[in-house]
């Protein structure tokens, strides 16, 4: 490499540890709320019978982060159709939704339209199912979980409508392999955990005062699925799902992050509540 050339070299990896220092672009945090699954058969959630006979009620949460000027949305929840839906005592999973993304963007004063980028940790219903109330945003998926969504039989659990707009109609996307560090200044960052689904991907945010946050996807749904070794019998590769529960387990400790198991009731109160955001 020329001298000219490691000296720019230099500058621009100066430039962005510095940026990243000090907070340069302020990253915000707000925790929406995308949806409540009543899991009437918590055996699907263990493939060594681990929760046969239990039921369990999850919460289906999304999120929205400010970096900048800049708005994206982790995760889109459950549809919108869903909203005010009857929860069944016996259907396996039974969801419902009582306020959608747009209603409390509305509450913040965020024109959906503002939304730039949808990041979606994984191709599954409960977390795509508003997407299409944004078809200004560019796609982030992982690039196994877009490719998925055009076979057949469709995958387990994944309903390729809600994001028809990217991948039929070829708006704006990026499927992403290995991690992903979206702003280039290590503030979020996709961080690649396959097995629950074969692109499933986990989201770290480092925020200045509240410290580096971790948005779970479904590398598990609750927490004691991390002691169980609880690997869901409909995930796509038990050996992948366990190698991304550990990583996600190590990440947390290294990092003394605060991990936040989306589907996890107990982990709500990890964020403030809506519609105070995390700094
Ligand atoms: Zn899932």
């Amino acid at each position: 490499m020329k001298p000219i050339a490691f000296a720019a070299l230099f500058t621009t990896l100066a430039a962005a540890s510095v940026a990243h220092a000090d907070g340069a672009a302020p990253v915000k945090l707000w925790r929406l709320d995308c949806g409540t699954i009543q899991v009437n058969n918590l055996d699907l959630f263990s493939d060594t019978f681990a929760y046969a006979g239990k039921k369990r009620q999850l919460t289906d949460s999304c999120y929205l982060i400010q970096h900048g000027a800049d708005y994206m949305l982790w995760d889109t929840g459950l549809p919108a159709g869903l909203k005010g839906a009857a929860m069944s005592p016996d259907a396996p999973l039974s969801p419902t939704l009582t306020k959608t993304i747009d209603e409390q963007l509305a509450a913040l004063k965020v024109d959906p339209k503002q939304i730039a980028q949808v990041g979606i940790s994984h191709y599954h219903f409960d977390h795509t199912g508003q997407a299409a109330d944004f078809p200004q945003a560019k796609l982030l998926i992982g690039k196994a979980d877009f490719e998925a969504l055009k076979t057949e039989p469709v995958p387990f659990g994944a309903d390729p409508k809600a994001l028809a707009h990217w991948l039929k109609d070829g708006a704006p996307s990026e499927q992403v392999i290995g991690d992903k560090d979206i702003y280039g200044d290590g503030s979020v960052t996709m961080l690649s955990m396959p097995g629950h689904t074969p692109g499933s991907y986990a989201l770290l945010v480092r925020l200045a005062k509240k410290g580096p946050v971790l948005l779970s996807g479904d590398i598990v749904h609750f927490e004691e699925q991390f002691k169980a070794n609880g690997v869901p019998s409909f995930n796509t590769n038990r050996a992948e799902s366990l190698a991304s529960m550990d990583r996600m387990q190590k990440i947390a400790k290294a990092l003394k992050a605060t991990l936040v198991v989306q589907h996890d009731a107990n982990d709500i109160g990890k964020l403030p509540a809506f519609p105070a955001s995390a700094e």
